[in-house]
């Protein structure tokens, strides 16, 4: 068993790909997700000018792609394979949704290389490449109209299994700290005290000034920064003889 992980071990065949700007999206397809292995069958022109431009940053995948004579050499050392098609043809293979698939896919990678194959752009996967995969998958899409572009098909593969595979998860913005009870209470106070010295606010007859204003900084959401930043405010003022 070695080390690798899940992820490295998923491959995406592309199998008789026409359009050589489509093996450049999905090289960028599968870098951006975290996968590296590209292999391609038979395409029709490989290595392309088009390919390299829509890689941009991944032309190290394209580099490094292994080009195959057969589907059969592609899948040669697979422990697993599934084919990506958007029609439920062969009844005889077991079919999954994308999103179901990821996990099991992973699953097989644990225990050797899994193969992802794609069809050719008009054609899809033939009889015979579908009789080498062990399920079928499909990216759940619009019944009138559910055949993606290949690279679009592949780079929602790769997101899903590298979603499933709990990979690049986004570090989120740390949380900034929220004001405390007691903070917010001195804040209040020295509104009210500055609204009163400055003749705004009458004590005998207050009104719903104080109110309001707890309305108002309640859908707030007060950080402790925000009223740190309001109590030096008001200190400052203060200081400047605001205060009779
Ligand atoms: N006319 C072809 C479409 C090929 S699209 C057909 O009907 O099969 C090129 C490849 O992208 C397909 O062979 C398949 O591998 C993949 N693909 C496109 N849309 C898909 C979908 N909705 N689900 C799964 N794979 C899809």
């Amino acid at each position: 068993m070695d080390a690798l992980p899940a992820l490295d071990r998923l491959r995406i065949v592309l199998s008789r790909t026409s359009h050589p700007g489509n093996i450049g999206a999905a090289a960028r397809a599968l870098k951006t997700m975290g996968l590296a292995q590209l292999f391609l069958v038979q395409p029709r022109h490989f290595p392309h000018e088009d390919a390299t431009a829509l890689a941009a940053g991944a032309a190290d995948i394209l580099e490094q792609a292994r080009v195959c004579a057969s589907l059969e050499e592609a899948l040669a050392d697979t422990v697993f394979v599934a084919g990506f098609s958007a029609r439920r043809r062969d009844l005889s293979h077991r079919a999954l949704e994308l999103r179901e698939a990821a996990p099991e896919l992973l699953d097989h990678a644990a225990r050797g290389p899994v193969a992802l194959v794609f069809g050719n752009e008009t054609s899809g996967l033939s009889n015979d490449e579908l009789g080498r995969c062990q399920v079928l998958v499909a990216i759940p899409a619009n019944p009138a109209y559910g055949s993606l572009n290949l690279a679009a098909a592949v780079q929602l593969a790769a997101y899903e299994v590298s979603l499933a595979a709990g990979a690049h998860r986004v570090p989120l913005p740390r949380e900034r700290a929220l004001a405390t009870a007691a903070s917010v209470e001195a804040l209040f106070a020295e509104i009210e005290a500055a609204a009163v010295s400055s003749g705004f606010l009458d004590p005998e007859e207050p009104g719903r000034m104080m109110e309001r204003l707890r309305r108002l900084f309640a859908r707030a959401g007060l950080e402790r920064e925000e009223v740190n930043l309001l109590l030096g405010l008001f200190a400052a003022l203060r200081s400047r003889g605001g205060k009779p």
